[in-house]
């Protein structure tokens, strides 16, 4: 079944969501060690109810790949989970989901793809990077120079099961660009800066179009609560103090800015505004706002 695409507008790029799959069955708890599930339905976090998760009760976290088009280049930012991969995660191993076919419907063939860029090397934001091709993995994207940054290049050699299928051919391929690990500017308009604390090496993407700005954290944040409450790390973020001085960084900046951000697993609407009220963070998703 193909997905239902969501196109959003920003200066002169347009955006499309290509939902790959939806991870289920987290515990919410589990998820998030020190959230207090009680303040979900606190009025004053703002809340969606279909953000919402029950005391114990499981977290659909939405895997994402981002089609961007600008005037000049066709862009994915992360490459979800990839088919035919072999994963110790039940939920990721051996996938086969249709999402060159999802790519398709929004008019993209993998060879109009020129830039891919990756905000980390996790096992659900690089899976497309390759595919099975006469039993070799190779570039799923011919064309495109696939973009990480250095550190987590470096830090992701440990992974050997993503790295062999997934990065590894990208690499031998020659399409692989390192990217500082200050962070840079890979053309004009798109901006890597360094979010670490998910992982070592973690990266957010910032477009710039006509005045207006598109920021793709990436794993900043799995859910809206962390924009309430910027504390609240996900059990896979490696350095969980340094996630959370990201977060408070990248949320002071855009709050009650026009800045879309574009979430990879947030439930519900992936993209929205941060915005400030008595002194806190809160999410405001797209629809609500264009509601008003
Ligand atoms: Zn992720």
């Amino acid at each position: 079944m193909t997905s239902s695409l969501r196109t959003y507008r920003v200066g002169d790029a347009t955006i499309t969501a290509i939902h790959e799959m939806s991870i289920e069955g987290f515990d919410a708890g589990a998820l998030f060690p020190t959230l207090d599930l009680q303040v979900l339905s606190d009025p004053a976090a703002g809340i969606a109810p279909d953000q919402q998760v029950r005391q114990g009760g499981d977290i659909v976290l939405p895997v994402t790949v981002w089609l961007v088009r600008t005037l000049r280049h066709v862009i994915l930012i992360d490459t979800g989970v990839g088919n035919g991969k072999k994963r110790g995660h039940a939920a990721f191993n051996h996938l086969s989901t249709p999402f060159l076919q999802d790519l398709a419907e929004a008019g993209v063939r993998p060879s109009d793809v020129d830039m891919v860029l990756l905000t980390h090397i996790h096992v659900d934001h690089v899976g497309w990077n390759t595919q099975l091709i006469d039993n070799e993995w190779q570039c799923t994207f011919p064309n495109a120079t696939y973009h990480c940054s250095e550190l987590e290049l470096e830090t992701c050699a440990g992974d050997r099961e993503i790295f062999v299928d997934s990065i590894e051919p990208v690499i031998s391929s020659g399409r692989m660009r390192k990217v500082a690990a200050a962070g840079e500017e890979i053309v004009d308009g798109i901006r890597f800066e360094p979010t670490p604390g998910h992982t070592k090496g973690h990266m957010s993407i910032v477009l710039t179009s006509s005045n207006a700005t598109a920021y793709f954290g990436g794993d900043l944040a799995h859910h809206p609560i962390q924009v309430y409450d910027p504390s609240v790390s996900s059990k896979f973020c490696i350095e969980p103090d340094e996630a959370e001085r990201s977060r408070h960084r990248v949320f002071a900046r855009l709050a009650d800015t026009d800045t879309l951000y574009f979430s990879s697993h947030f439930s519900g609407e992936l993209v929205g505004r941060i915005v400030t009220a008595h002194g806190r963070y809160r999410w405001e998703p797209l629809k609500q706002q264009t509601m008003r």
